[in-house]
């Protein structure tokens, strides 16, 4: 991604031209914003518009189809910070997290919008559903006992997500 640095958008305010009212200068963005400017040129505002400040996307690619779109491709879901501002001169509103499904081509409308306390109960709870999707060493280590007396990090693969302690890293 070739994000401009946080020094470089600092500098460059933002200055936008509603039809209905004087010029307005955006204030500055969270620090994890990555948009350069969020009205193009010709875009036509009005003095009670608002706009959104995002993140850099993060893109998690899955195995499975998404339905409805031609020819059915993959479902990427994404994951972005962002942040709903309002009015045009207001300072960056709360912080919430979009989950997105869309493809490779595209996102779509079908997201969720969740504070970053419901995300960490999203991500605890698809992490506990992955853990009994899939359980870990506890069944395979029940077969061969004698296994056990080994030391543990001579035996585990490497970390994952499902691991204890995860919530920590
Ligand atoms: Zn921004």
């Amino acid at each position: 991604m070739k994000l401009p640095s946080p020094e470089q958008r600092k500098h460059v305010m933002e200055v936008v031209h509603p039809l209905d009212s004087e010029s307005v200068t955006l204030r500055p963005c969270p620090p994890w914003c990555t948009d350069g400017r969020h009205f193009a040129d010709d875009e036509v505002i009005y003095a009670d518009d608002g706009y959104h400040h995002y993140g850099a996307v993060i893109e998690v690619p899955t195995s499975y189809e998404f339905l409805g779109m031609p020819g059915d491709p993959e479902t990427i879901v994404r994951a972005v910070l962002k942040s709903w501002t309002h009015p045009l001169d207001a300072e960056p509103g709360p912080t919430i997290i979009e989950l997105n499904l869309g493809t490779a081509a595209a996102r779509t409308d079908i997201y969720a919008e969740v504070t970053p306390a419901e995300a960490r109960a999203v991500a605890r709870a698809l992490l506990d559903l992955a853990d009994t999707a899939e359980p870990e060493e506890p069944a395979a280590s029940a077969l061969k006992p004698a296994e056990q007396s080994l030391p543990s990090d001579r035996t585990q693969p490497a970390p994952t997500a499902g691991r204890p302690g995860w919530a920590n890293a």
